[in-house]
């Protein structure tokens, strides 16, 4: 029921039409019944939406694509690990003091913990992008070795300068991927619609290895199916979607969200 007493919380993005949020989190504020809604606001003037954020006291915001790194200057503070990515996803409003953080290595790091550790693992991480740089930072506060697969020299020795890398290598040396215990894609590669691509030939897998995509559409792509076939654990690209709304959640409501309820609404509403 919304209501005069209503909290709003909402996503900007531009586009936003593709956005799964205000599905997700709605589903979680009608199973534990509290009196918030999320909207979604295609946004192309960060500044005055930002004035619109404090005027109507919105509790929560997420952040989408192009606003993660410029909404930065316009808040009042910014946590220790959206700082190290370079990219707040997620705003939260105190009574008018606007915080930014950064839940997409948080919801990496709750996706891989379900089924390993990352202490001293060697992990492969493809692609040197802002989703790259949020899972090389928990990647680093866990003490991985992060092998870096980049297709650009300089982006992979300008990443390298931000995180403790132990090894940069391009992808014509994708090969080594065979050494390393954990593989992350953290490319577009295999993305809706070209879904039968993979940086990583399936020749170069063994059972042994863990496989995480962080690619959610579709749900179950080409290097996933590859990686099942080997006998290796896998990593679903959208249950980082999913934990990294969950910490959203918990930061705008102060509620643990219902994860399996959200994890349904959320495999439901992903058509591929
Ligand atoms: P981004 O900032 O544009 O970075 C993409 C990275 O992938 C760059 O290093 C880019 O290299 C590399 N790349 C792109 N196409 C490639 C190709 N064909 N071969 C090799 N490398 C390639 O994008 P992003 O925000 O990091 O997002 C990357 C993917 O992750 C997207 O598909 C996005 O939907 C997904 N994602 C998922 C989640 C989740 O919660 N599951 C969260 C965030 C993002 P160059 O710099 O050389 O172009």
């Amino acid at each position: 029921m919304i209501n005069a007493s209503t909290t709003l919380c909402c996503v900007i993005g531009n586009p936003i039409k593709h956005s799964f949020s205000p599905q997700i989190h709605n589903l979680g504020y009608e199973k534990l019944g509290l009196n918030f809604c999320f909207l979604a606001f295609e946004v192309e003037d960060l500044k005055k939406a930002i004035d619109g954020i404090r005027a109507f006291n919105i509790r929560g915001t997420s952040v989408t694509i192009p606003h993660k790194i410029k909404i930065m200057e316009y808040l009042d503070k910014v946590d220790k690990r959206a700082l190290k990515i370079g990219a707040v996803n997620t705003v939260v409003n105190k009574q008018g003091v606007l915080t930014g953080y950064n839940t997409d290595g948080e919801g990496a790091l709750t996706a891989i913990k379900k089924i390993t550790t990352l202490k001293n693992k060697k992990v492969a991480l493809l692609g040197a992008g802002g989703a790259a740089r949020a899972i090389a930072t928990i990647l680093e506060e866990e003490l991985a070795n992060i092998w870096l697969f980049a297709r650009d020299k300089k982006k992979a020795n300008a990443f390298a300068k931000d995180f403790k890398i132990e090894k940069i290598l391009p992808l014509a040396n994708i090969s080594a991927v065979s050494g390393a215990d954990i593989i992350i894609n953290a490319t577009p590669t295999g993305m809706h619609p070209n879904i039968n691509i993979t940086l990583v030939p399936a020749k170069l897998l063994h059972k042994k290895q863990i496989v995480f995509d962080i690619v959610y559409n579709p749900k179950e792509t080409r290097l996933i199916k590859d990686a099942k076939k080997t006998g290796c654990r896998v990593v679903y690209g959208y249950e980082m979607l999913l934990y990294q709304a969950v910490a959203q959640f918990k930061l705008y409501t102060g509620i643990e969200a219902p994860v399996s309820q959200m994890r349904q609404e959320l495999v439901n509403v992903l058509t591929h």
